[in-house]
């Protein structure tokens, strides 16, 4: 799948949002490694930390059909906006892939896609790694 494509999931998944507190809109569209697609939106809370974010309620859904391995995640927010996932969420992007190779999917400012990965955005991550070098 191109990253078109999968930031066009984001986009179509962004219109479910339910964010009436922030009017912040965000998809998600979450490649699983067998090459289905799984969607996801911000869910917005009147008790603010009980929200989620868009990339937590794809890979959330996914894994709750069985997905463990996902190859690239795309975000999309309000037009005009750089989009970057936030430091939970690449937390939890990094459980799902402790190697960093998830790439992470988004438009810049003027609306071009880029991508990273998720080794690049959360280096020198925390994982199960650490729980196993205490025990
Ligand atoms: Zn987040």
């Amino acid at each position: 799948m191109q990253d078109a494509d999968l930031l066009a999931e984001a986009e179509a998944a962004r219109g479910f949002a339910h964010a009436p507190y922030s009017r912040f809109q965000v998809g998600a569209a979450l490649l699983c490694a067998d090459g289905s697609v799984q969607r996801g939106c911000n869910v917005e809370n009147a008790s603010y930390p009980a929200g989620i974010c868009a990339e937590r309620t794809a890979i959330s859904a996914a894994v709750a059909r069985g997905q463990r391995r996902f190859l690239a995640i795309a975000i999309a927010g309000p037009p005009g906006v750089a989009l970057a996932p936030c430091g939970i969420c690449r937390q939890v992007m990094s459980e799902f892939s402790p190697d960093g190779a998830l790439r992470v999917i988004a438009r810049d400012a003027a609306g071009a896609p880029r991508a990273t990965t998720i080794g690049a955005l959360l280096p020198g991550a925390f994982g199960a790694a650490d729980l196993d070098a205490a025990r």
